[in-house]
């Protein structure tokens, strides 16, 4: 080990995204002993729909089908409302700036991205990223876009840009509404930016949660509406419970 490593493992402690404790600096994944079990068990979850864990489950929730067929990705399953591993880690992701959170997240969502462009056969190089952004209040008060942060290391690990090209205006936050409501909020917070050029441009549409899909599927319309050429919507975490009524591909 060398001085720097040294030094960096007595003045850097690593810490575990779920529980802070010490994580040894030579794991592949940040997390203590005890959470990682835990997260694998999260690696374990089975859709409720086809029956088969996240790396394996195609179902999509109706709205996010609506926009893209079956061409979008999602991470891990979480189950909202209940506290699985992977609640935790978007609980922290919204609430708790911690890099290493985001990292995570963009690590998991770059192996899919790679996945399902192979078996598409499509070039990721030729896209860019963009984010439904987190409402201004909920900014001022953690001080951070998580969404923000997540699209742009996630363009990082793809070599590719990030265009900004919503404004959140929205007084609700998604999550406190029912999904009749869900579909009427996103489309009034969010607000395309004037003059952004996306004409003829393939993008990956960046979010932490795929619930009702409302916020994929509206952001998807507006970036479609002012000229984009394909959206592949992209989520952290998905229910394991998808609304939708056309599960078998
Ligand atoms: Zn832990
Ligand atoms: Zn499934």
């Amino acid at each position: 080990m060398s001085i720097s490593q040294i030094l960096e493992k007595i003045f850097m402690p690593r810490k575990c995204i779920l529980c802070d404790d010490l994580v040894e600096h030579e794991s592949s994944v940040p997390f203590c002993e005890e959470c990682s079990l835990e997260w694998l068990s999260n690696l374990d979850m089975l859709c409720a729909k086809c029956g088969f864990d996240c790396d394996y489950c195609t179902c999509l929730p109706d709205k996010v089908r609506e926009i893209s067929s079956s061409l979008a990705t999602f991470g891990v399953f979480y189950t909202p409302n209940v506290q699985t591993p992977a609640n935790r880690v978007v609980y922290r992701l919204k609430r708790d700036y911690n890099f290493e959170v985001i990292r995570f997240c963009a690590e998991i969502m770059h192996k899919k991205i790679i996945k399902l462009c192979a078996k598409h056969s499509i070039n990721y190089k030729d896209f860019v990223v963009t984010y439904p952004n987190r409402r201004r209040k909920s900014e001022r008060k953690y001080g951070y876009d998580h969404a923000k942060l997540l699209a742009k290391e996630l363009a990082k690990k793809l070599g590719v840009d990030v265009i900004e090209c919503f404004e959140n205006v929205g007084k609700k936050e998604q999550k406190a509404l029912d999904k009749t409501d869900r579909l009427h909020n996103a489309s009034e917070s969010y607000i395309l930016i004037d003059n952004i050029d996306i004409k003829g441009k393939s993008i990956f549409l960046v979010d932490d949660v795929m619930t009702s899909g409302a916020t994929l599927n509206i952001c998807a319309k507006k970036l479609i509406f002012a000229g984009a050429k394909r959206v592949i919507p992209v989520a952290f975490a998905k229910d394991t419970k998808p609304n939708t009524s056309n599960f078998n591909e």
